[in-house]
């Protein structure tokens, strides 16, 4: 049989109980005589409380040296993991990225991964070891330690599966699948029986975050099924997002999701391009993946909070440009669905329930594939429960 990658998260190592039941969960798997390459996170809010205390001592980290600490939280959960399947009688050997020959560009703590050569994962797999291996990491070209940005676990297991040519990566988390929503904000959604890659890249970059949006761009780039599916749970009830023909010939409404902790980037006076160093301006504080819109009062750029460590500088950096504004208090809240750019008049739709039920719109955007919302951070759950009902509900087209 082949290899089988499986990633396990942060809740479902959170303990050393959890641990264990992961241990038995990857035994199980390799008994079915599957070869097991493993992806571990962090315990539970490691990478929070390491970051916590880095922020405690230098308000704006070198990012070199976050990386050198925040990539000890997997290293430590993938090093108990490996104990505890040989407590249960199957070898095994734990790997940091660095030694599964994961290359990474050098943008610290936001780092891609370049190519892998996993020679030792494959000398380890030949020796019938179940293979462990730190996520969220890797090392650059000049030998430096690099982490992948927050939520990059997901990335290293598809990355890694694309690299052995593996059946499948599966990600097992505390949720049983794709839902056309958080189940969290919208107890009603439902778990959908398949999602393509373009559907799952849209929810994904939009904030959904049941899987990192680098790992859906590897995963489609390279053809890897994705199966989600909860560490608890049955392994055969879950998601699979794969290349499908079906969403291309009917296209429908997918999910609808909610992207907090933004920072909105716009001219200061009409204008209508940004100014020149903004790009490296956003690369240098680990914000490289913002999304530029173009709109008729002139440009806009939206930039995720999430791997920028070292806030106020970030904020210092991007006035001190001159003639750019910044907002914190808007949400992005956008609705996924090859159906939203087709007639009849999904995002029309979808613009009136919001009005119907009072929320204010800030800007909006609607191209192939996704209707997307400005609206205040406040009322962002209110706008993915009214949309929802509005566009997946029962009473729905
Ligand atoms: P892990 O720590 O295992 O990587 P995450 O917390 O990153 O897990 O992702 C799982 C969480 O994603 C779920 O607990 C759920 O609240 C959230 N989530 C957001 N959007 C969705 C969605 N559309 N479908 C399922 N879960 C979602
Ligand atoms: N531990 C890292 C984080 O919390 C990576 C991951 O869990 O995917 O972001
Ligand atoms: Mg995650």
């Amino acid at each position: 049989m082949g290899v089988i990658v499986q990633k396990y998260g942060g809740s479902s190592v959170a303990t050393p109980d959890k641990l264990r039941q992961v241990a038995a969960r990857i035994v199980g798997t390799r008994r079915l005589g599957h070869q097991v390459v493993v992806v571990v996170s962090a315990m539970g809010n490691t990478t929070n409380e390491l970051l916590a205390l880095a922020r405690s001592v230098s308000p704006n980290p070198q990012r070199r040296e976050l990386d050198m600490r925040i990539t000890t939280g997997e290293r430590i959960s993938m090093a108990l993991l490996s104990m505890a399947i040989h407590d249960l009688g199957c070898p095994a050997v734990s790997f940091t990225g660095s030694q599964s020959g994961i290359i990474t560009s050098d943008h610290h703590t936001n780092a891609r991964i370049l190519r892998i050569t996993p020679t030792r994962i494959q000398q380890a797999l030949a020796q019938d070891q179940i293979v462990i291996v730190a996520g969220f990491q890797g090392v650059s070209e000049r030998r430096e330690i690099t982490s992948l940005g927050r939520g990059g676990s997901d990335t290293t297991a598809v990355a890694l599966a694309a690299a052995l040519g593996a059946d499948y990566a599966e990600i097992c988390s505390d949720v049983d699948g794709v839902y056309t929503a958080d189940p969290r904000v919208v107890p009603e959604a439902r778990r959908l029986d398949d999602v393509s890659y373009e559907e799952m890249q849209v929810l994904a970059d939009a904030g959904a975050k049941v899987l990192n949006a680098e790992a859906v761009e590897w995963a489609r780039r390279h053809g890897i099924e994705i199966r989600c599916v909860a560490t608890a749970g049955d392994a055969a009830v879950g998601t699979p997002v794969r290349a499908d023909a079906a969403t291309v010939l009917h296209p429908r409404v997918v999910g609808v999701t909610a992207h907090p902790g933004l920072f909105l980037l716009e001219p200061s006076t009409p204008s209508d391009a940004p100014p020149a160093e903004l790009e490296a301006t956003l690369a240098a504080h680990g914000a490289a993946e913002s999304e530029v819109w173009l709109l008729p009062s002139g440009w806009s750029a939206l930039v995720p909070k999430l791997n920028v460590h070292g806030l106020d500088a970030f904020r210092d950096a991007v006035l001190g440009l001159g003639g750019v504004r910044l907002r914190e208090d808007l949400t992005l809240v956008t609705v996924a669905g090859r159906a939203l750019s087709a007639p009849p008049g999904h995002a029309r739709r979808a613009a009136q329930a919001l009005a119907v039920a009072g929320i204010a719109v800030r800007g909006r955007l609607v191209d192939a594939g996704r209707a997307a919302f400005l609206v205040d951070a406040d009322a962002a759950s209110a706008a993915v429960r009214t949309l929802h009902a509005a566009l997946l509900g029962d009473s729905a087209p």
